[in-house]
């Protein structure tokens, strides 16, 4: 069986913990690798390879890391069809959909090649007689990031980017459950020319995130996972003295009007609710409609596309959903189906029990769809994370709105109307951090930023975009003054300094 290693110093290294982790085919259900999880001491070992990179790294100008993404971004470029191919042998998405993933994270690297223009700072002459005010930005030093199994590639590449850009060393803990594309992206910027030590990937579980926290080399941590392990890495974060964003989960609500194009709503549910299995943070995990016309309307445009859906291993062209990301994952989600149906729920479309002829031992489920879904049900209230699509009916918008804004989380919604007036009310109340217009999944692009509110986001900072600089540099404000040849020396004055 295939061992993954870690990536430290621009080398793969063997585990040496004596432990690994399962890593399986989806599609399949074998497992043809296992993965090293980190003992502290090889956490250690990274976080130490940044710090010596950093020394230097810190200090390269910005021509030379300019030019190194140029490069890497070439190199992704030229590597997308193999990236893609590793995302969907590990995480089980279809290829076109891990294909897509790879074009939103190269979207960050573009950015930071433009990050000369992110990091120009600023210069007031003549603040006081002979004072000058430069207010600059520099590196943090080591930073970490984690994160989760459901864009193994794009969301490594939210962050590393735009933190090496910025001049920081980085140790990338990527999920245990699909770590190969990660451990890819490291081995091609290796191959750009980043030094040794300047990105190091350290496989692992909650032993290795809990060194992270706990390393007092490592400055900040940029998270994505769930909420309650957000949270925590948030709380730990934090007691060690460190800069933190951690990214949660999310429960996304489109919101229909009565007035909306019906046919386009649902199929942008569909897409938006099944795509990658509901394995996104901005999957939209529940419509609710705006009137019992519309509903019905929903339901059954819903239920009709659903039903035509294919779902097959993620390398087959035809699949449009392939698998769950494990056996377990999959029998949780079905789990909501039925416990949806004991609490009062209608089971529109039920997709538990589904196998694919040939798979049978792959971690597939079918689509489902649930109606007449009340807040109190668990499949409401939880985050399913898999292809189950809640919808709920309300009788006016002001219901609607309450109902979305009473949610723990507040990730991305989407509103889907042809009323200019009511759509512009929704994005100025709605209580999210990412809103779309008639587009399901809002995620923003590389030079905006991404994040949610509530318990969909614990710290300041979004991620990539003007966010991302901030979060990964910190200001600095140096005020000069040069002795003019011309003008008489200063004298005593023991006054607070004013301007004059
Ligand atoms: P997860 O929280 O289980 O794992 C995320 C990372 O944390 C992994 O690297 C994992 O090894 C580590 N981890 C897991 N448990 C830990 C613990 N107890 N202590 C320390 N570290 C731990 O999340 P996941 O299942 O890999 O990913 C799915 C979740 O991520 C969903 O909730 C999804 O909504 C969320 N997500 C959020 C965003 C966002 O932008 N808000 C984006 C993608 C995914």
């Amino acid at each position: 069986m295939r061992s993954i290693p870690h990536f430290i110093d621009n080398r793969p290294t063997d585990g040496a913990s004596g432990r690994f982790g399962p890593v399986y085919e989806p599609a399949t259900g074998a497992q043809p690798a296992r993965v090293a999880l980190a003992s502290e001491a090889e956490v250690d070992a990274a976080v130490a390879a940044a710090v010596a990179a950093y020394r230097e790294w810190g200090r390269s100008s910005l021509a030379r890391r300019t030019a190194l993404l140029f490069r890497y971004r070439a190199l992704l470029d030229a590597h997308r069809e193999e990236l893609a191919r590793l995302i969907t042998a590990e995480h089980g998405k279809v290829h076109a959909d891990a294909l897509g993933e790879v074009a939103r994270g190269l979207e960050v690297v573009e950015l930071a090649c433009g990050i000369a223009e992110k990091l120009k700072g600023a210069l007031s002459t003549q603040v006081s007689t002979g004072v000058d005010v430069a207010a600059i930005r520099q590196p943090l030093g080591v930073v970490a990031g984690i994160t989760p199994f459901n864009f193994p590639a794009m969301v490594p590449l939210w962050m590393f980017p735009v933190a090496l850009a910025c001049g920081n060393a980085f140790v990338l803990k990527p999920s245990e459950r699909d770590p190969s594309a990660a451990l890819r992206l490291a081995e091609l910027a290796a191959e750009a020319g980043f030094p040794p030590g300047v990105l190091n990937v350290v496989n692992g579980d909650r032993v290795a995130v809990e060194r992270l926290l706990a390393h007092p080399d490592v400055a900040a941590v940029s998270f994505v996972g769930s909420t309650p392990v957000a949270r925590a890495i948030q709380q730990g974060a934090v007691a060690h003295g460190k800069r933190v964003q951690a990214l949660g989960g999310a429960k996304n609500h489109m919101l229909v009007l009565p007035d909306a194009d019906l046919d386009a709503a649902a199929d942008n549910a569909i897409n938006a609710a099944y795509g990658s299995a509901g394995e996104r943070c901005m999957a939209v995990s529940v419509v609710v409609a705006v009137g019992e016309e519309t509903g019905d309307a929903l339901a059954a445009r819903i239920a009709e596309r659903a039903a035509g859906l294919r779902i097959g291993p993620g390398d087959d062209p035809a699949s449009e959903m392939g698998p769950l990301i494990t056996a377990e994952h999959r029998d949780r989600v079905a789990g909501y189906v039925t416990g949806a149906r004991a609490q009062g729920a209608e089971v529109v479309v039920d997709g538990t029990g589904y196998t694919v002829p040939g798979h049978e031992a792959g971690f597939f489920l079918g689509v489902s769809l649930l109606d007449r879904v009340t807040p109190e049900m668990d499949a409401y209230r939880d985050e399913i994370f898999g292809p189950v699509l809640c919808l709920v009916r309300v009788a006016t918008y002001d219901e609607a709105l309450e109902l979305i804004n009473s949610s723990r989380w507040g990730n991305g919604t989407a509103v889907f109307t042809r009323d200019g007036g009511a759509a512009r009310r929704y994005q100025l109340e709605v209580e999210a951090g990412m809103v779309g217009v008639n587009v399901p999944i809002p995620v923003p692009v590389g030079y905006h930023s991404f994040g949610g509110w509530k318990e969909s986001l614990f710290g300041d900072h979004h991620v990539y975009g003007d966010d991302g600089v901030r979060f990964y540099t910190r200001g600095k404000v140096i005020t000069t003054r040069w002795p003019d040849p011309a003008a008489a020396a200063d004298g005593i004055n023991l006054g607070f300094p004013s301007h004059s």
